[in-house]
């Protein structure tokens, strides 16, 4: 990311409150030369999604660019859905995404120690208690958008009786449920979240990380505010959800820093809206749903949205950065078409993959007059634009694949490809002129022949002589290599999977799964030439007409390749109106 120093993202509300911040000299560096330190701070709960690329692109960006640090830090605060194999997986997205957080990797369960602290502390000053109504009682007194809660009759308690209750939910003593400690804020306040929150609840669970040292975990509206004050974070962007509880966020913080337990000025939070895409979920719960029962074959499945899956689909890293910035940050609600992702993904592809060819719909095209069992080299271009990467040689010979579709043998009107009589050329070879094809006892066509002419090849001087229309792509038979491709479309067949469409009867309502596209993966075996038998797993590609192709991080291998298609040449969506 060090590369891009001198090209201006374009400028936000973000960077504006940033700029300020430094103009005034309001967070001055501590402990290092960082200017702004921001963090990313996922839940290890499930696997990174596209909607959290927005939020990594935005807080790297953001340190990046105003000389600051960004924070990797997990927030592992609920025991009973976290787990090791997610901190691991969101390890490597970030990586790949080209973000380094260096040596700030920080977990909020290292903090539990000096959060139990700090609780401890709110009930010295009579700012949190020990409720003991149950959650459907606690439920009731809260209150109503429009009518005042009621004080628990519990939050009187003195504080020698708040402290030992707090020490015996610690210690173990109490089923889960059966207290809380909460903050005392204010009933009557009209915003929920300030309603004496919980922050502390007994959960007799074991922790990926800490074992079974708990049975008390902080609520994340008490470890969150925690987490970025003690890391000294500055800037706390989140998603707009988190809105409401910025007035906790302050108050906590405030009550922190009177009592000297952490530094002002506090970190300030700063909310955005989050990133919507069409045809996707982006929900890690749905997410797990599509993995636990199957509709998708694991997690970096390369149709989810999943950053693996993305990975695997053949998305590169920079497709998600040029997406972020293109989109940017703002406060609105914004939905994206799917299609905006695909066009990054296409122009960094565009730029960066090497043009090949693969044959994915076989015809067997025979030209007559070359002579049998010889072969010649016929050179093409790596790249159009980038004369510098070369060139590669491909077979050409008597036998050789075509696409079923560039023959027809009764043209339609504007047909320009095969059919008897007519001459085209094979691209960077010879032009042929088709004399007629074999058919199979069904009629289906199983071979078209031809004939080459001799002084036609691409680059030698007759080659000009030959006015054709068509220009088809080929693979030899005797030198081209077979090989796997899962032809990927969209998951789903629906822009809002699951949403209701006019006409709907009121009463019914619809599953995400029911959108689920029936045709979101089909296998084929394709012919492709021989230079990409061995490449290396995750190789990008243009494949010539088709569209980009990624050979598969998993089950590919040098000298039996297996290819997904990553995104087609042009949005097929769109003109199908699908
Ligand atoms: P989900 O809502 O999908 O279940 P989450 O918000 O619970 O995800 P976290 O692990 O808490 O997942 O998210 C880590 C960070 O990523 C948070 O700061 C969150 O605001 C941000 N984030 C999550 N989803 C999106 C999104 N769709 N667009 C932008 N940022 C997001
Ligand atoms: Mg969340």
């Amino acid at each position: 990311m060090s590369d891009n120093k001198d090209v201006k993202a374009p400028s936000n509300f973000l960077r504006s409150i940033i700029e300020n911040d430094l103009a005034s000299g309001a967070f001055a560096p501590r402990g290092d030369s960082a200017r702004i330190r921001t963090r990313f701070p996922p839940e290890p709960n499930g696997y990174l999604h596209f909607g959290h690329a927005k939020s990594i692109c935005l807080n790297f960006g953001l340190a990046h660019d105003y000389e600051g640090a960004c924070h990797l830090r997990f927030d592992d605060t609920n025991p009973t859905k976290e787990e090791q194999e997610y901190v691991d997986a969101i390890i490597d997205a970030v990586h790949w995404l080209g973000f380094d957080w260096g040596s700030n990797l920080f977990f909020a369960s290292d903090y539990f120690d000096r959060m139990y602290a700090f609780a401890e502390y709110l009930i010295r000053n009579r700012k949190a208690y020990v409720d003991s109504l149950s959650a459907d009682e606690m439920r009731a007194y809260r209150g109503t958008l429009t009518e005042a809660g009621r004080e628990s009759p519990y939050r009187d308690r003195s504080v020698a009786e708040n402290l030992d209750l707090f020490a015996r939910m610690k210690a173990g003593e109490f089923a889960d449920g059966s207290h809380v400690l909460r903050a005392r804020v204010d009933m009557a306040s009209p915003n929920l979240n300030m309603r004496d929150p919980a922050i502390y609840r007994i959960r007799h669970a074991h922790h990926h990380r800490t074992g079974d040292a708990w049975c008390v975990y902080p609520m994340y509206t008490f470890a969150h505010p925690i987490e970025d004050a003690l890391e000294n974070i500055t800037h706390s962007v989140c998603t707009l959800e988190f809105e409401d509880q910025r007035p906790f966020y302050d108050w906590l913080l405030e009550q922190l820093c009177e009592g000297g337990l952490i530094p002002r000025p506090a970190p300030k939070q700063i909310e955005f809206s989050r990133l919507n895409l069409t045809y996707v979920v982006l929900s890690k719960r749905k997410l797990i749903q599509l993995v636990e029962e199957g509709h998708v074959d694991g997690w970096d499945d390369p149709r989810l949205p999943t950053l693996a899956g993305g990975r695997r689909r053949g998305y590169p890293p920079e497709g998600f950065r040029l997406f972020a910035e293109r989109i940017g940050v703002s406060k609105a609600d914004s939905l994206i078409e799917y299609s905006v992702l695909e066009e990054c993904m296409r122009e960094v592809l565009n730029d960066a993959a090497e043009r090949r060819v693969a044959v994915l719909d076989p015809l067997k095209l025979v030209i007559d007059n070359y002579p049998a069992g010889e072969h010649e080299a016929c050179f093409a271009p790596n790249h159009p634009l980038k004369p510098e990467l070369g060139q590669r040689s491909m077979p050409f010979g008597r036998e050789l694949w075509i696409e079923r579709e560039d023959f027809m043998e009764e043209p339609v009107k504007g047909f320009r490809r095969l059919f008897p009589g007519n001459m085209v050329r094979l691209r960077y070879g010879y032009v042929v002129k088709c004399t007629g094809c074999d058919k199979d006892e069904a009629g289906n066509v199983v071979a078209v022949h031809c004939e080459y002419m001799p002084d036609s090849k691409s680059g030698t001087p007759g080659a000009d002589n030959y006015k054709v229309k068509g220009n088809l792509h080929w693979v030899s038979v005797a030198e081209g290599v077979e090989a796997e491709v899962r032809m990927y479309d969209r998951l789903f067949a629906h822009p809002a999977p699951g949403s209701r469409r006019e006409g709907d009867a009121p009463q019914l309502e619809r599953d995400f799964l029911d959108d689920l596209n029936p045709d979101s993966v089909k296998l084929i075996r394709a012919w492709l030439e021989p230079s990409l038998g061995e490449v290396a797993p995750e190789s990008r590609f243009q494949f010539e007409r088709h569209g980009y192709f990624v050979a598969d991080r998993i089950d590919s291998q040098p000298g039996k390749p297996v290819f997904n298609r990553t995104v087609t040449l042009k949005d097929s969506w769109a003109r199908s109106g699908k």
